[in-house]
């Protein structure tokens, strides 16, 4: 298949460098940062000069981009992917995207009888080096198994979710308890060094209790060698899926006592210049109000 791309940052650049490493696809891709598109043109990809370079012509069309208004832009901003797209040719949204902009974007693309699908990944830069990354998918069944051969050419752990912006809604759900347990994390490691505990003891002991999660190894990691920049996950976007996650509960009436605690930590910390840090950086506020640092 003809695959273009947009937006190889720190997700999309694995995700589309695994396209052309693991598969036959051909490979079209576009950033508004050179350097990045050479990490995928330096193992075959070809570079676009424009979002309807890499649409025209292309299968299937994916975007990984920072925020909604990023996705809006490309897809339905003047020379965007909606302007370039025939029938025919399927537009995938792997940002984490907020489900009124996928329900947004996917009537307009419905309305030029263009297929959506929304395909939001979790797993980190890591999972997505490793082609492990969970990636979860709304939109119709068919439109799906059609695309099955190039989402699985960077992971072969693909859910169908049901119809579109499901796959948003359940990536919403996924970030915010991870957030809440870095945050949990965040405040058990303080409480533990600041009643006298050696940090690495304290962290080893975690890593095989009931206090462990999926994200404690990567906070962990980064809380014992004091390093938050570059982000593998920056605050800002973190912070944006909250947002997303309790402006849904605000729809539905949804309490979320836990992700709005988180949601504020979060904003703390960029008040404190850390947006562009790692997530993992809502251990700082800790660290300032407590005078101490978890690292050793
Ligand atoms: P990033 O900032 O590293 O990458 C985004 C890329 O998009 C950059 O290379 C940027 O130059 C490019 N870009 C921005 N606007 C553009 C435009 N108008 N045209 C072309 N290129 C443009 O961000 P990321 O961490 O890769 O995140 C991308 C998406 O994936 C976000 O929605 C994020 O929430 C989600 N996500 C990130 C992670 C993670 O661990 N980093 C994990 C899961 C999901």
């Amino acid at each position: 298949m003809k695959v273009g791309f947009i937006g190889v940052g720190n997700m999309g650049g694995p995700m589309c460098r695994n396209i052309i490493k693991r598969s036959n696809h051909q490979v079209t891709v576009f950033d508004l940062n050179p350097a990045a598109v050479k990490t995928c043109t330096d193992l075959g990809g070809t570079a676009a000069t424009s979002i309807a370079e890499v649409t025209r012509g292309a299968d299937v069309v994916m975007t990984s981009l920072p925020m909604p208004k990023d996705v809006e832009a490309v897809t339905l901003g003047d020379g965007g992917i909606l302007a370039n797209i025939a029938k025919g040719q399927t537009y995938i949204d792997l940002s984490t995207n907020a489900p009124s902009m996928v329900k947004k974007i996917g009537g307009a693309m419905a309305a030029k009888g263009i297929a959506m699908l929304d395909a939001p990944v979790s797993g980190g830069t890591v999972g997505a080096e490793a082609a492990t990354i969970a990636i979860m998918v709304g939109g119709d069944k068919k439109v799906f198994d059609d695309a099955l051969p190039v989402l699985q050419s960077f992971s072969a752990n693909v859910i169908h979710m049901g119809e579109l912006g499901t796959g948003t809604v359940a990536k919403l759900v996924n970030n915010m308890m991870a957030f809440c347990n870095a945050a949990a994390a965040s405040e058990g490691m303080m409480l533990g060094v600041t009643a006298g505990l050696d940090p690495t003891k304290l962290a080893q002991v975690i890593a095989s209790s009931s206090g462990n999660s999926a994200v404690f190894k990567s906070f962990s990691e980064r809380a014992l060698s004091g390093q938050f920049s570059p982000p593998s996950f920056a605050l800002n976007l973190a912070h944006k899926d909250l947002h997303l996650a309790m402006e849904l509960a605000d729809e539905l009436d949804v309490p979320l006592p836990l992700g709005s605690a988180t949601h504020n930590l979060q904003r703390m910390a960029r008040k404190m210049g850390m947006g562009n840090a790692d997530s993992s950086t809502v251990l700082a506020v800790y660290e300032k109000v407590l005078g101490k640092t978890v690292k050793p």
